[in-house]
């Protein structure tokens, strides 16, 4: 099965991970949009037991609450890398943007669609919620 590192901009804090994710979605929530800095976050989930080797001084930033998540990020360069999400138990969610080699396949689903930009046109065959 294929391997994918997904790394940080300065390429100390790394995870890799085997075949192909679970779950490959956008998120339109404020939340994602600070995360990235960018319109929307891009988002794969792989069960831990996909998860083969990570690496780097990563430092923790946990939320609490009902979107509660533990985030990794890069002490160096700051970008988060991977996570850990209540929503998604039993898996390892990756910054699909991270990932700059082999590509991941299409994202699958578009979530909080209340937050998408008016400007921004998604393929019509996304899934528009995990159900
Ligand atoms: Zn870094
Ligand atoms: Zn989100």
């Amino acid at each position: 099965m294929e391997k994918r590192t997904a790394t940080c901009c300065c390429g100390a804090a790394w995870i890799e991970v085997e075949g192909d994710p679970q779950i490959h979605g956008i998120c339109h929530c404020g939340n994602c949009k600070r995360r990235t800095g960018s319109a929307f976050g891009m988002s794969a989930y792989f069960a831990d037991t996909q998860v083969r080797a990570k690496g780097g001084e990563l430092k923790l930033y946990a939320i609490a609450g009902g979107n509660a998540q533990e985030r990794f990020f890069c002490v160096a360069c700051g970008t988060t890398v991977f996570w850990r999400s209540g929503h998604f138990p039993g898996m390892t969610g990756i910054a699909s943007g991270c990932i700059t080699g082999a590509p991941l396949p299409e994202p699958t689903v578009t979530l909080c669609n209340e937050g998408r930009f008016s400007w921004l046109e998604l393929p019509v065959h996304w899934r528009t919620s995990l159900e």
